[in-house]
């Protein structure tokens, strides 16, 4: 029999997780940022802006999975079976005299190795003041916590936000407290106070929009209720994949195998499927929020699943 991971665990993990902004425990600087990855796409400067990183116990990966099969999968793959560490590669665009930013990463209330975010911006000569625009992929805690500055502000004062009115609406509505256990609730709220500063300078975009010509959303739920992508032009395409394949080596694979964190499974593992089939077809460049630093490389077909091949 599957033993799906029970949800106490995961609620109990986020709960803890959450707690460590909330004792002030958070030291500055702790994390070095490696060097910035940047490369050209089409008309696009793309730079890899490293948050940090994150770590969760191995048993949030692959919860659908027969433990002997999992553990084969996990040790044939050199891949932890008590934890994993999971970057997170924040993605910046340079396109003409726009400067978009796509998340703005934990903040320092989530995990003590996240939140390097304005680090990383100085390491590759940007200022926070510099960026014109802030696109949200999710609202989850690693993608939008480091909106607020600790004093209260905006970390990207000049900027227009943007935000896929589904996932807006998840966020900001009541039923968010019906959809989450009572233990997740604070982190609701926190999602709720960040989405809050920016209301008034926010767009709602729908899949297909442009957040600036020759960059759209892109449709790819299932992770939250209303998780985008987004699309680069250029060359065979470049697709921003946020969290819609969260690790590199066990959902390229086997995109049926369910996150932990994945709202809605089916549909994320549909959403995997489409994205991999495309990206293999079509060779486009993919760039995860989660994996290995920078996170970019190609989807290639291998038996019923695919691998990732990393480029950079
Ligand atoms: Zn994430």
């Amino acid at each position: 029999m599957l033993k799906p991971l029970a949800p106490v665990s995961r609620r109990r993990f986020l709960a803890g997780a959450a707690g460590f902004g909330a004792l002030g425990l958070l030291p500055e600087g702790l994390h070095a940022a490696p060097a910035p990855h940047r490369f050209r796409h089409g008309d696009f400067e793309v730079t890899v802006i490293s948050d940090g990183y994150l770590t969760a116990p191995s048993f949030f990966q692959a919860t659908n999975v027969p433990p002997e099969e999992r553990e084969a999968f996990f040790s044939e793959h050199g891949i932890s079976l008590d934890e994993l560490r999971s970057e997170a590669n924040i993605t910046l665009i340079r396109a003409d005299d726009d400067l978009i930013l796509f998340d703005t990463g934990s903040g320092k209330g989530f995990q003590p190795t996240a939140g390097a975010i304005n680090d990383s911006l100085a390491a590759a000569g940007f200022d926070p003041a510099d960026i014109t625009k802030v696109v949200f992929t999710h609202g989850h805690p690693d993608h939008i916590w480091g909106t607020i500055l600790p004093d209260g502000g905006l970390r990207f004062p000049n900027a227009a936000y943007y935000s896929a009115a589904d996932e807006w609406d998840f966020w900001n509505g009541e039923a968010v407290f019906t959809h989450f256990p009572s233990e997740m609730h604070d982190l609701a709220r926190e999602a709720q106070r960040q989405y809050a500063a920016v209301r008034n300078a926010v767009t709602m975009v729908k899949p297909g929009d442009d957040i600036v010509t020759g960059i759209h959303v892109l449709s790819t739920p299932g992770h939250t209720p209303g998780h985008v992508s987004f699309e680069v032009e250029g060359g065979d395409g470049l697709i921003v994949v946020a969290d819609a394949i969260v690790h590199p080596v066990i959902y390229f694979a086997h995109p049926d195998w369910q996150f932990a964190f994945d709202a809605a499974p089916d549909v994320a593992a549909e959403t995997r499927r489409t994205l991999l089939d495309r990206a293999a077809t079509d060779k486009v460049k993919l760039l995860g929020f989660h994996w290995d630093y920078p996170g970019v490389g190609f989807a290639k077909r291998r038996g019923n699943g695919y691998t990732f091949m990393a480029e950079g």
